[in-house]
């Protein structure tokens, strides 16, 4: 169907793909302060002829490449965001901004973004319709996605399929998965605040001990996912903060707990809020304390539409071979790609990109991230194949 080469021709563009990753790696910026990323971005497109809106939530960039007749649009997607974390590689690109790290390969997706425009700009008039590029600010929890959608970015033209890929630093370099169905969990940000009554650690008769509280709180919230969940299902309760107490003999009035609960399932997630209310109830009720409980729902699941999944799956084996595709189970970790999903049919690939032989294999958020920048050309060319196959395809049908 597709006559491209898009490897080859991402292959040459080579230097230029590593040349913006590094920049930008050396230069990350946190969710919705991506200023420099953004204008970077921003030329570039405007250099390829592209119609180009900035601030598009917040610090986001839409641009539309108009292909040589009407037809539908395609979107792809890249993220822009870097994390709070002090790099902790030797690499000559390491970050110069202290405590601020490219630790999840954004670098990588704004660099892989613009090479896909690069590609599919140079055969705009082969293609059947238009490519809408989002790049997006704040995957990391803040919202970067949500806001786009609302500030309009999907608006006009409306996309009819979106893709978007993320590197993958648990699958060695190359491998990639555009699987349908469940592929991120849904993630929700809890915050509990346990109330009890300050006092003398020698007196605690006449006070209500909130650590004493929370411990029970800490054992009882074990029993959702082990007790109430289908073991047939997944769910994930996991809690990462817990802040109380001033001295050693006083009694603290007060302890504040943050988790995070990772479902794929709606109802699934709906049985592990009830229970966490319930106990909730229950433990501070019989031990005299308070609760105010904040849930967070920082990102839906990502469940890849089956027929642009497709579409994903055939331009993958076209760029790296029927061998090159695997299946990856679900994932527990949460990616904000899950918001375009519910306005337009999508499909989010994993495209593997460690390599042990190189000593680039420490995982996402790690201090020591790195990934193997030859994945850099194989992601060009699967978002390019991905778009025009879309277009290629509705245009046949079209005719049919
Ligand atoms: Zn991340
Ligand atoms: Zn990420």
């Amino acid at each position: 169907m597709s006559d491209h080469d898009f490897l080859s021709e991402a292959t040459e563009l080579g230097q230029q793909l590593i040349n913006w990753r590094r920049d930008l790696h050396q230069h990350p910026e946190l969710g919705f302060q991506e200023v420099r990323t953004a204008a970077i971005v921003a030329e570039h497109l405007k250099e390829l002829g592209l119609e180009v809106r900035t601030g598009v939530g917040k610090t986001g960039v839409v641009a539309l490449l108009q292909g040589s007749r009407p037809g539908p649009t395609v979107m792809l997607r890249a993220d822009m965001d870097a994390l709070p974390i002090q790099e902790a590689t030797e690499a000559p690109y390491t970050s110069r901004t202290p405590g601020v790290m490219h630790a999840c390969g954004h670098d990588g997706h704004v660099a892989i973004g613009l090479g896909a425009a690069t590609l599919l700009a140079r055969h705009a008039r082969e293609l059947p319709g238009q490519v809408l590029f989002v790049f997006q600010p704040a995957e990391e929890g803040e919202g970067g996605a949500r806001a786009m959608v609302e500030d309009g970015a999907l608006d006009d033209p409306r996309p009819e399929a979106a893709f978007g890929l993320h590197l993958w630093n648990q699958v060695p370099a190359g491998r990639v998965m555009a699987q349908s169905g469940p592929l991120m969990a849904a993630g929700d940000m809890i915050h509990i605040t346990v109330n009890g009554k300050g006092g003398h650690g020698a007196l605690p008769h006449e006070a209500v001990d909130a650590i004493a509280v929370s411990g029970q709180i800490l054992s009882a919230l074990q029993t959702i996912v082990s007790r109430n969940v289908n073991p047939q299902e997944s769910a994930v309760l996991s809690i990462g903060t817990v802040h109380g107490g001033t001295a050693f003999n006083v009694i603290a009035d007060k302890v504040e707990l943050q988790g995070t609960i990772r479902t794929f399932s709606p109802a699934v997630r709906e049985t592990v809020l009830a229970r966490l209310r319930v106990l909730l109830d229950g433990v501070t009720t019989g031990l005299g304390a308070t609760y105010e409980l904040v849930i967070d729902n920082v990102a839906a699941a990502v469940i890849n539409d089956a027929s642009v999944s497709e579409v994903a799956r055939a331009a993958a084996v076209e760029v790296v071979g029927a061998t090159g595709v695997a299946w990856h189970p679900p994932l527990m970790v949460s990616e904000d790609f899950s918001e375009f999903p519910k306005l337009v049919p999508a499909c989010y690939m994993l495209l593997g990109s460690s390599s042990s032989e190189l000593g680039l294999d420490a995982p996402h958020h790690n201090p020591r991230f790195d990934f193997d920048e030859r994945v850099l050309p194989v992601g060009v060319a699967l978002l390019a194949t991905a778009a025009a196959r879309f277009l290629e395809e509705r245009d046949i049908h079209s005719q049919d």
